[in-house]
């Protein structure tokens, strides 16, 4: 019997149902007091989510059209910027900076690691006369299962003045990321990942720092302009026509997560990504990031000798209906990604880990059946006592 796909997946997650149901209603009026008051209510709550009072616009796309969005407004071509990157996502950001004229340094750390704060701290301090308008830090690099501690790495930068753009996509919620206490000036996020919602809008949080590079700011923007976006939300309005639905399924969203609480949502992922890592190991496997900047968001496994992670991919999908992500650029077929943020529940990372025990076995991987999934139980008694 074929089922539905049952996501496992660092982004889109799955979307529970009573947010499905609240996106099957009819269209209003984009101009009229309905959606007025829709766009007031969620505008609050994903700012109470950033940690802000700053200012934060909603756009209908996926999360890279919100890091572009970061990038025209608040870097001019010519900005020296400093580009972190621990993976795909990193390299991402210092593309669209370099592609709007940005004079982009890339500060590289290892696939699998963290960014280390002291040699950022280095850099900044180097820079005497404040060239570096603006530092670009990935929250949570979903390519590699990794995240950093933006909390450590701004304190790291002291007084420099360089603007702090965080793309905190799959991380926000997650990973605490507190934008005002901890002086982040722009934060981009988007719905699909921890937010349990469907792809098709992204947020954008930034500060009155940010706002000042603004003013002054010289980049080509038409769509992505926050003047014209901040003006038409004074009036409880888009500047264009909103993905009305996706604002149904956020109103609903934002309600389960603060039922649940943004604390409780944070434990939650943590207690995850705790269990799952001892889980893996038992069953003799490889984690890609060490403890101490592992994902609470997803692991990245390791596929054991003589077995691609595709081909356990594969398998998982056609036996069981589970769908894992591969590995990206040269993490291809090297690892699989195994996503445990949003709508995800323990019966759900134990079905998961039963099903890759399976597989494995079936694969001919020397696995006792049942070791995981054992110690993913006992991680839960314990956690529970
Ligand atoms: C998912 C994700 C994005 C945005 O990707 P889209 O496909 O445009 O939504 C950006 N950064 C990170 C870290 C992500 O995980």
């Amino acid at each position: 019997m074929k089922g539905e796909q049952y996501l496992l997946l660092p982004g889109p997650t799955p979307v529970p149902d009573r947010v499905a149901r609240a996106m099957n209603r009819a269209m209003i009026n984009h101009r009229g007091p309905e959606f007025q008051e829709i766009l007031v209510s969620v505008t609050e709550g994903v700012k109470k989510v950033y940690g802000t009072e700053s200012k934060l616009l909603i756009y209908p796309s996926s999360g890279t059209g919100a890091m572009e969005a970061a990038v025209v407004n608040f870097l001019s071509p010519g900005d020296n910027v400093l580009a972190v990157s621990i993976g795909v996502f990193g390299d991402r950001f210092a593309q669209i900076a370099e592609e709007f004229g940005a004079q982009v340094e890339k500060m590289d750390f290892p696939w699998g690691e963290a960014a280390d704060p002291e040699k950022i701290k280095e850099r900044l301090e180097q820079d005497k006369n404040h060239k570096i308008k603006a530092v670009l830090l990935t929250h949570n690099e979903t390519s590699t299962g990794v995240s950093n501690d933006v909390k450590a790495i701004k304190e790291a930068a002291g007084d420099h003045p360089a603007l702090f753009i965080v793309d905190a996509v799959s991380g926000l919620s997650v990973v605490e990321l507190k934008m005002d206490e901890w002086g982040i000036d722009v934060v981009v996020s988007g719905s699909q990942k921890a937010f349990m919602m469907p792809p098709g809008l992204s947020f954008l949080g930034f500060n009155n720092k940010a706002m000042t590079a603004y003013e002054n700011n010289s980049n080509c923007k038409f769509y992505w302009d926050i003047g014209v976006g901040l003006e038409y939300l004074e009036k409880g309005q888009n500047p264009f026509t909103p993905a009305i639905s996706l604002y149904y399924g956020l109103e609903e969203a934002l309600k389960m997560m603060f039922e649940e609480g943004l604390e409780e949502i944070l434990q939650r992922h943590n207690n995850y990504r705790r269990m799952v890592r001892a889980a893996i190991r038992e069953m003799g496997l490889k984690t890609l990031a060490a403890d101490g900047c592992a994902s609470p968001a997803l692991t990245s496994v390791i596929a054991p000798e003589g077995i691609g992670a595709n081909k356990i991919r594969k398998m998982m999908q056609e036996e069981f209906d589970i769908v894992l992500a591969g590995g990206q650029k040269t993490l291809d077929d090297v690892i699989f990604r195994l996503g445990h943020l949003g709508y995800v529940r323990q019966l759900d990372l134990i079905s998961v880990l039963a099903g890759l025990e399976t597989v494995l076995f079936k694969a001919g991987y020397h696995i006792e059946l049942g070791s995981g999934v054992k110690k993913a139980q006992e991680f839960l008694i314990d956690m529970h006592e």
